[in-house]
């Protein structure tokens, strides 16, 4: 492969890269965009979710307690058959407290549930007088969260074909120059590759050896830049390449979008090269 070919590659990894990154930023920002959906509705609807959070707890409180009133109720029962097996005054008096401790604890338990019942019918009033509003705030957050959640699927999609497309596209390229890219990418925020021009490094403008520049102008050597390290290229060759092959399928909008009135102008001076 030559270096121009390389070059080539290199420009389309990073567009690959970028919009991987920005598809997982995507996947990774969603549940907490839906948290904060979620939070708005409850923040709107203060008054509501007040009444609702009561009205679930006793809920919760009532369920609980019937269920224990049964096995309360069951060990009554079993006291009281007990108590006809007892064989003196002793066991008889220790057999009779066990069942009034059981009364007791039921009787706490029926006042507890018929309490919370007159809360609750009291609180289902309440509820109903908000359920037109709060049915239409349970649409609007439903709608809201069923779109992050669709663009993180829809992110999800993007992150498989361009790792796969990324898989393509490395083939074929020296395991070095890979490992560099790599490297590159964990310490350089995932951009290593810079534009180069007017004889700098387009990113951290330090300027380039001119023999280093003509080469780069040339696509003759894929060189670094010596101070930020990156891996540079000079773009209208680049650009006018891709073009020609047809472009890269995952070609984002933005990054590209000022590169044909550059491209344009830097073409006469690269063919007057
Ligand atoms: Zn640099």
């Amino acid at each position: 492969m030559t270096s121009k070919e390389q070059l080539i590659r290199l420009v389309r990894i990073q567009r690959v890269a970028d919009n991987l990154r920005q598809a997982e930023s995507v996947v990774a920002a969603a549940p907490a965009k839906i948290d904060e959906i979620e939070g708005r509705f409850r923040e709107r609807n203060a008054e509501y979710v007040a009444i609702k959070d009561r009205y679930d707890e006793l809920e919760l409180d009532r369920k609980t307690r019937s269920s224990e009133l049964e096995v309360l109720e069951e060990n009554k029962t079993k006291y009281k058959d007990d108590l006809m097996q007892v064989k003196n005054q002793r066991e008889y008096a220790a057999m009779l407290k066990e069942i009034d401790a059981v009364k007791a604890q039921i009787s706490e338990h029926e006042e507890a549930i018929l309490r919370d019942m007159e809360e609750i019918e009291k609180l289902t009033g309440e509820l109903a007088t908000h359920e037109e509003h709060i049915q239409q705030e349970r649409e609007a957050v439903e709608v809201e969260t069923r779109a992050v959640e669709q663009a993180s699927t829809e992110a999800r999609r993007s992150i498989d074909r361009l790792t796969a497309e990324r898989g393509e596209l490395e083939n074929g390229l020296p395991a070095g120059l890979l490992a560099n890219v790599r490297r590159l990418e964990e310490t350089r925020r995932g951009v290593f590759l810079s534009k180069a021009g007017d004889g700098t490094c387009q990113t951290c403008y330090v300027r380039l050896r001119p023999q280093v520049y003509q080469e780069i102008k040339m696509a003759a050597a894929v060189h670094t830049c010596g101070n930020c390290r990156r891996l540079l290229f000079y773009e209208p060759g680049i650009t006018a390449a891709l073009a020609e092959a047809g472009g890269s399928p995952a070609e984002p909008a933005a990054p590209e979008a000022s590169a044909p009135a550059d491209g344009g102008v830097e073409a006469v001076n690269g063919g007057a090269v």
